[in-house]
């Protein structure tokens, strides 16, 4: 965060370490879309220059793609783009790498507790017993925020898990293979079977070498919703065998690229979540709040995490800067923020879980958001329009599971 810029001194505590920081075997690519207009006020000049050092192809202009092509998966045919506003594919770990670069970050700390003294101030607790103060506490701590546990208390803050398995992991391809999937899109296809509504997506996370298509990386995703393995099936090697019985299944280049994973690959299965109980939290006159994924957590089938991350942050910094000059009370400034935040994460986490029932079934496809509305950021007036009606319904993973 360009706190440096605004003047304002701050402290970001990580509780990874150093080290495991840049090890940690988890790695996926992001759609930065709509986000990136909220970039220059997080970033100081130098960095923005250096953004395409976070693409996942540094050497693809970024608008070179006009939107995500999806796929029936039996045939292969073309159903549709879902436009977005210059799409790029970045790397998690190359821009974290990117934004961190410059600050003085505290690695190896974890936020045990936090508790508000009696000057106003905050102090949180870490792991290892250390404590820091500081004006104002910013939970950027991801879906299962402990901060947000602190604010909200544990019940109140818990996640709702969504009926979604999800294998998320990288893979290399033969060169003809690799260059044949960026043959439809340099960026990302992806495709569901009619018959099963089981999503199969392949985009590209790391490109090293340019003229080298053995090299390029890619982000294999297969989800769908309901039907978990069962847990003798949910192991590496049986994760693998579903997921190549599937590929059996599937038209190209799914099919080839599922069928040609070495025996020895390694995919996680991941449950999605989000924050149905999302309500007005107490701030403590302005000393406490959230950001990102602790602010709203959504499950990820219309990319949007990210891209609302980058408004909170850019929206934090102009509140806190107001604040910092006295223009306005901090209690009133962060309230601002909260409420802006509250709304447009909630909206946010709806859609998106309603995109995510609705893809992984073939009846319900052609009304989910991405056909309605595309990738571009979630309007109040949104929710009647990708609903097909008026009103507000609320969308719960109940409501939509068939
Ligand atoms: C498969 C997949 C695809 C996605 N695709 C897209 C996409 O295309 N577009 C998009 O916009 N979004 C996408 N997202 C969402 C995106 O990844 C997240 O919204 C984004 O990473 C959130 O960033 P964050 O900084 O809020 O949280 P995180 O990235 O989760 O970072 C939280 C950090 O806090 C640290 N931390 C956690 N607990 C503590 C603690 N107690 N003390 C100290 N530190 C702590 C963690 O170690 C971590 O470094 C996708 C997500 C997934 C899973």
């Amino acid at each position: 965060m360009n706190g440096d810029g605004a003047g304002l001194p701050f402290t970001i505590f990580e509780q990874e370490t150093e080290s495991t920081y840049q090890t940690r075997p988890r790695e996926w690519g992001m759609t930065l879309h709509w986000g990136s207009s909220h970039l220059t006020s997080c970033l100081p000049p130098s960095l923005i220059e250096r953004l395409s050092e976070a693409y996942a192809d540094p050497s693809l202009s970024p608008d070179a793609v006009t939107g995500l092509p999806i796929y029936n998966g039996k045939t292969g045919e073309l159903l549709m783009e879902m436009k977005a506003d210059k799409p790029c594919r970045v790397s998690r770990k190359k821009l974290r790498n990117l934004f961190a670069d410059g600050l003085d970050i505290s690695y190896g700390m974890e936020v045990d507790s936090i508790r508000q003294v009696n000057d106003g101030k905050v102090v949180c607790v870490f792991t290892d017993g250390t404590e820091a103060k500081g004006d104002i506490v910013v939970g950027c701590d991801g879906a299962k925020s402990r901060v947000r546990e602190q604010i909200c208390g544990k019940e109140k803050a818990m996640l709702t898990e969504v009926p979604l398995s999800m294998f998320n992991f990288t893979a290399k391809f033969e060169a003809d293979l690799a260059k044949y999937i960026r043959g439809r899109n340099a960026l990302f296809v992806t495709s569901i079977h009619p018959d099963t509504g089981i999503m199969f997506w392949l985009s590209i996370q790391d490109v090293p070498d340019p003229s080298r298509p053995e090299t390029w990386t890619f982000q294999v995703l297969l989800s769908w919703v309901n039907n978990p393995l069962p847990p003798s099936e949910d192991t590496y090697a049986g994760r693998l065998a579903f997921l190549k019985a599937r590929a059996s299944e599937w038209a190209e280049p799914w099919r080839s690229a599922g069928l040609s994973l070495p025996p020895d690959t390694k995919i996680p299965n991941d449950k999605g979540t989000y924050w149905e109980k999302a309500a007005k939290w107490d701030n403590r006159s302005g000393r406490m709040t959230l950001c990102g994924d602790a602010a709203h957590p959504m499950t990820p089938h219309r990319g949007q995490g990210l891209n609302n991350a980058l408004q909170d942050a850019s929206n934090f910094v102009a509140v806190v800067t107001e604040a910092a000059k006295g223009d306005v009370g901090l209690a009133e400034a962060m309230d601002g923020y909260d409420k802006e935040v509250l709304e447009r994460g909630s909206l946010e986490m709806k859609i998106s879980l309603r995109q995510t029932m609705f893809i992984h079934n073939w009846e319900t496809l052609m009304q989910s958001p991405m056909v309605k509305m595309g990738m571009h950021q979630a309007k109040k007036d949104d929710v009647g329009k990708e609903n097909g009606s008026e009103g507000t319904r609320a969308t719960r993973a109940e409501e939509v599971a068939t």
